[in-house]
């Protein structure tokens, strides 16, 4: 019988990793990667972040591909502020369950419902979403986003918890929630925070805020991916209890290797972010299969409200503004 070896899998990942590098050459593609990505993906990326650092530096990239190892709304992003280059979503199937919440169709009625309400859509939405939003947001920005828009009003959409977290730090405007969440914070649980304090009592525990209140509660930080990996850097801790999907130890671990991460719960994965995998990364650059190209009309629409969220986070160098 033979088997496998760990040494095997090796070689037959730097082989695939060879390759892809042949082909970001040959395509002139970059490869942006989400913090939930495999570890062997997170490895072989140029930009690696949450979904404003990815927004950026789709922004600013000059390559003529780009290859979008997350799940379609952050392709569909790309596509929006870069008609003109390619972008490939290497597995079709890898969507976000929570920006599957909200349709166009139902924003609309939200609207008429609420005529004297702006709608702040969270980046985890379709495009089609997007161009009926006023402006876009991130886990990382959403308070000042909201703080920003003029409406006394906003329909949020589609996280709910998000929402209620941002009611919570913008008392003066009145949020509308959206019933939506994602499937993997919810799976958080208050009782296995307690449970992990207390295995770990010197560690900080920082949450993402598509947790629920209650978690968020226990939080000592909340803050987006992107928030955590400052958050850590500079603080005094050595140990930290991280509430969000597991891929994020992975770059916690590279960015402080001289702290300990724990995470409260087995099972913390996005399967959808677990789709993409060196092979499929390989086949998307091989076949240049899986474009992601949003209509020119949604598009236009689109871009507006992701514009003025680039805006408001100081992206002034790279983005017009104009009123809706
Ligand atoms: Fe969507 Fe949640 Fe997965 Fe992020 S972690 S892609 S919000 S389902």
């Amino acid at each position: 019988m033979m088997y496998y070896t760990k040494d095997d899998d090796k070689r037959y990942k730097e082989a695939i990793k060879k390759r892809i590098a042949e082909l970001k050459k040959e395509r002139n593609a970059v490869i942006i990667v989400h913090n939930y990505q495999r570890d062997e993906v997170q490895e072989i990326a140029d930009v690696t972040g949450d979904s404003l650092a990815l927004s950026r530096a789709a922004v600013r990239t000059d390559a003529d591909v780009i290859v979008f190892c997350g799940v379609l709304f952050m392709a569909e992003t790309a596509s929006i502020l870069n008609p003109e280059k390619t972008v490939l979503l290497p597995v079709k199937e890898a969507g976000c369950p929570l920006a599957d919440m909200a349709t166009a169709e139902e924003i609309k009625k939200k609207k008429k419902q609420f005529p004297d309400a702006e709608v702040v859509c969270y980046v985890n939405t379709s495009a089609a979403v997007k161009a009926e939003s006023h402006i876009c947001c991130t886990s990382s920005n959403a308070v000042d986003i909201v703080r920003s828009v003029k409406a006394n009003k906003v329909i949020f959409v589609p996280d709910r918890n998000l929402g209620f977290y941002v009611q919570s730090q913008v008392p003066d405007k009145k949020i509308i929630l959206w019933e939506g969440f994602c499937p993997t914070h919810i799976r958080v649980h208050p009782g296995q925070i307690e449970v992990a304090k207390k295995k770990h009592p010197k560690a900080l525990f920082i949450a993402h805020p598509e947790c629920s209140p209650d978690v968020l509660k226990l939080a000592d930080y909340v803050s987006s991916t992107g928030g955590m990996l400052k958050y850590v850097k500079q603080s005094k801790a050595k140990e930290f209890i991280i509430g969000t999907e597991m891929g994020m130890l992975f770059r916690l671990k590279q960015d402080s290797p001289d702290r300990k991460f724990y995470i409260p719960a087995d099972g913390l994965i996005c399967e959808s972010m677990k789709l993409t995998t060196l092979g499929w990364v390989a086949h998307s650059l091989e076949t240049m299969t899986n474009v992601v190209k949003v209509e020119e009309p949604i598009r236009v629409k689109a871009k507006k409200a992701v514009d003025r969220m680039l805006a408001v986070s100081g992206e002034k160098k790279w983005v017009s503004v104009s009123g809706s």
